[in-house]
């Protein structure tokens, strides 16, 4: 990855973009398009297809299609094997160029999207491609005179829908298996942030992923996603995104046909540091990383720093320091540490935020404006609010953005209460030389990923996902596998 091959990237011009139905580009029902904003410069960036009801039926009928007609759900899993693992070798490829196109309508710095957004999606391809013809069904140990067989069965259409962070990692987290396991999908990427998943449907096609079996409807949420989420003939739906949405799909399931919802929501995920922690500095170090990398724009962020009180000084100067210390620029620029924010919107939430908080009594330490005005980009300074407590609205609701909230504590029963403390229940962190206190606090801590003497680590081998109102179900391992299947038994008289 170099500068100027970035810049050759970013000079190109983006066609307007269909859906990518049954194989194809299509225009949809009206030939409507929206436009999307690049949050580098706030300059318009592309048209994307905008969707109605009519072209989600059309391609749920064409998932529907390909998947009772067996193009792919019948096809041998070593097949299917092959076909994704073209499908990655593409994405490694062109690694660069869909990083590039992703920074460009999502903000994420390059550095950071390279690496957790393209590589990702093609090991995320590769690892499912992998694993599809080494899973086996079962033989119940009924009495000798019938079999029973338990298969797993691809549970038919899948309908996604994803979000404008990590598009490609997140996007791919869930098409994966799901294509692996024999099923057709439809997708529906954020409608500000859907080139990068575009361009991976015309990948899988040239991969060789039959017509039908994988489609993208772009628009807005209210109209395709709630479609999607509401057809009759979608089997499970699988969401990462706000909990306001993820309760909607909830009553879409109940209003169409009872499908399964699976959903990774949002987090105010508590980062604890205690006194003893191994090295003080470097957990300053390693926590800033941790809610500030892509502005904060990380569902796991460690957005609550409690420390314990003895430290509490010391630390908040320290991380405030490393805030300070971050350049946040143009994120396609190879120098950035930190890219933008995805959208003014979002920005102008993220500092309705520090007003309140401040407004409710917490103490601004660096941070809390806008910054690099004059790009036309949205750009916001790694801000750390002290003194939050336990009943602020800082410290109860999620940001999704670079804002830190940081809160004393006196002793481990104090530390694990204002841990628990709020609805969400997605990640924590605890850093300590005390091993039972570690793993008293993994238990305790309710959440889906408690990291120890580190934070926001994670690899494909382990799964994500929330208790609480972080949501059900996960991503990633071969865990995340099994929603993708039903499990059918066969009952044989011998
Ligand atoms: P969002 O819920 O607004 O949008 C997510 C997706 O849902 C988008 O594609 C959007 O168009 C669609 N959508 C919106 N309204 C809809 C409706 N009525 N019916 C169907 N679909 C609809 O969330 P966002 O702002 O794009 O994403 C940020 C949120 O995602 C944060 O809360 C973040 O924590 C969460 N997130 C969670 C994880 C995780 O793994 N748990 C990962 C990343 C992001």
């Amino acid at each position: 990855m170099d500068q100027s091959s970035i810049d050759a990237l970013r000079a190109q011009d983006i066609a307007p973009r269909g859906h990518f139905i049954n194989g194809h580009s299509q225009d949809g029902e009206t030939g409507a398009r929206h436009q999307v904003l690049s949050p580098i410069n706030g300059q318009p960036l592309a048209l994307i297809a905008e969707g109605t009801p009519a072209d989600v039926d059309m391609a749920v009928r064409a998932a529907r299609d390909s998947f009772v007609d067996g193009r792919w759900s019948r096809m041998a899993p070593a097949g299917r094997k092959k076909v994704l693992l073209k499908l990655a070798d593409l994405i490694e490829a062109r690694a660069l160029e869909l990083a590039v196109l992703g920074v460009r309508d999502n903000g994420t710095e390059i550095t950071m999207a390279y690496k957790a957004e393209a590589l990702s999606a093609a090991a995320t391809f590769r690892y499912y491609a992998e694993a599809i013809d080494k899973i086996y069904g079962q033989i119940a140990p009924t009495s000798g005179d019938v079999l029973g067989l338990v298969h797993h069965a691809p549970v038919g259409v899948v309908g996604a829908i994803v979000p404008w962070n990590f598009p490609l990692m997140i996007g791919s987290w869930k098409i994966a298996p799901a294509l692996a396991a024999g099923n057709s999908v439809v997708l529906k990427p954020a409608e500000s942030a859907s080139l990068s998943l575009l361009k991976i449907a015309e990948l899988a096609a040239e991969a060789g992923v039959p017509d039908g079996v994988f489609n993208v409807v772009t628009g807005s949420g209210s109209v395709v996603g709630e479609a999607l989420a509401l057809s009759m003939d979608v089997d499970i739906m699988v969401f990462t995104g706000s909990g306001t949405t993820g309760r909607r799909l909830l009553e879409y399931s109940a209003r169409s046909n009872l499908k399964r919802c699976y959903l990774e929501l949002g987090g105010k995920s508590p980062n604890i540091v205690f006194a003893d922690a191994p090295d003080l500095a470097e957990a300053a170090k390693v926590s800033a990383a941790g809610i500030f990398r892509n502005s904060g724009q990380v569902c796991v962020a460690g957005s609550r720093l409690l420390v314990q009180q003895e430290i509490y000084e010391d630390f908040v100067t320290e991380i405030s320091r490393h805030a300070e210390g971050f350049r946040v620029g143009d994120p396609l620029d190879l120098n950035s540490q930190i890219g933008a924010v995805h959208s003014l919107p979002e920005l102008q939430a993220n500092l309705d935020f520090v007003t309140k908080a401040e407004a409710e009594g917490a103490e601004r330490r660096t941070g809390g404006n806008r910054i690099l005005t004059e790009t036309g980009g949205y750009y916001m300074a790694p801000t750390v609010m002290a003194n939050v407590k336990e009943t602020d609205t800082l410290f109860q609701n999620e940001v999704f953005g670079p804002v830190l909230a940081v809160t004393p504590f006196a002793d481990e029963d104090e530390a694990l209460r204002l841990a628990n403390a709020t609805v969400y229940g997605l990640a924590g962190g605890v850093w300590t030389s005390n091993l039972s206190r570690a793993h008293r606090m993994v238990a305790g801590i309710r959440a889906g990923v408690v990291h120890v003497n580190t934070y926001g680590g994670a690899d494909l081998t382990v799964p994500l996902g929330g208790v609480r109102q972080s949501g059900n179900g996960h991503d990633k391992s071969l865990h995340a596998i099994e929603k993708y299947f039903d499990l059918k038994t066969a009952w044989i008289k011998l």
